[in-house]
């Protein structure tokens, strides 16, 4: 099957101009180099030979896999392997070398926390023998394509599509565990999950919490920085405060370190609420560097989302109807 499958849509990222959500982004590096540089940690020049996935272990049953593009989760024992997510299809190979230093079992349930291809590039090298898991959204976002962050997608061939969807979350009984599959809500995409690993106290946030910066929110895929902040109440609600969280992007964090991110995404947007109520432009806000007390640790020339381009998207989340 991995011979027939096309090459992973990451190789033709197109040259095109950047936007975000129909904007210029407030981006100073050509947009291609800053998403694989930045939000996918993918290396120079899409050159994945040089990749290593990094293998450590979270708690309980759960491992964490780092490599290139959103961090993977694996759950691994008696049942064998189901992974969270998997990066770019180039990466495949690794992923799987990896994984069976773990388990001689194979992957037998994937899930993806969202559609962008950082975190299901690999899905048809999986999907036999595993199980694609997702949100509904997904999959009728991976049918059709799209656009992400001003990069056409090309509609992903049948094998990487999840055979099974749902719209309010699924439990799947693996490796002695209630693993969890939230669905919070609009937040990053339209189709996030969170996974809850019950038993050994772990939580995938998928891209609804990102340790990068200001975070990308997909308001074209149908996110929402107001719904991201709904979405992480939804799931501090249910999980424990000592839980272990693997966010989409960055290093193993505490529930803490999630309920400030909450905390700074909820006075952001109300900061530029305010200045809107107040009369004044997108523009002014940008220039009068309204996200300033959050720019030293949140954005940055180095960073993927600059502050006027979050600016740009907290501004155009709070003008959208629903
Ligand atoms: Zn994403």
């Amino acid at each position: 099957m991995a011979g027939t499958v096309e090459a992973p849509r990451v190789y033709r990222m197109p040259l095109i101009r950047p936007t975000i959500q129909g904007r210029r982004a407030s981006v100073r590096a050509p947009m291609h180099a800053l998403i694989a540089a930045l939000l996918l940690a993918a290396p120079p020049e899409h050159d994945f030979s040089k990749v290593e996935i990094q293998t450590s272990k979270v708690a309980g049953s759960v491992w964490f896999l780092k490599g290139a593009g959103g961090n993977i989760a694996a759950s691994v024992g008696e049942d064998g392997v189901a992974i969270i997510d998997d990066q770019f299809a180039p990466l495949s190979p690794k992923i799987h070398a990896a994984l069976a230093k773990l388990s001689a079992k194979p992957v037998r349930f994937l899930i993806n926390t969202h559609w962008h291809f950082d975190h299901t590039g690999g899905n048809a090298l999986f999907s036999d023998p595993a199980a694609i898991l997702a949100h509904e959204n997904v999959r009728k976002r991976l049918i059709a394509g799209g656009n992400i962050f001003g990069m056409e997608i090309k509609p992903a061939p049948p094998p990487a599509l999840p055979v099974v969807t749902f719209r309010d979350g699924l439990s799947l009984w693996w490796n002695g565990e209630e693993i969890r599959a939230l669905a919070p809500g609009r937040g990053h995409t339209d189709g996030d999950l969170v996974v809850w690993f019950t038993k050994s106290n772990v939580v995938h946030f998928g891209d609804d919490f990102v340790t990068y910066g200001f975070p990308f929110v997909d308001l074209q895929s149908g996110g929402s920085v107001k719904g991201m902040i709904a979405a992480l109440d939804v799931v501090l609600g249910q999980v424990p405060a000592d839980a272990k969280v693997i966010p989409g992007h960055g290093e193993v964090s505490t529930i803490a370190d999630v309920r400030k991110f909450r905390g700074a995404l909820d006075e952001m947007v109300g900061v530029v609420k305010k200045g809107l109520a107040g009369g004044k432009s997108v523009e002014q806000l940008q220039k009068e560097h309204a996200l300033a007390p959050w720019e030293p640790a949140w954005g940055g020339k180095d960073k993927f989302i600059s502050a006027e381009a979050f600016i740009a998207t907290i501004a155009q989340d709070l003008a959208a109807k629903k």
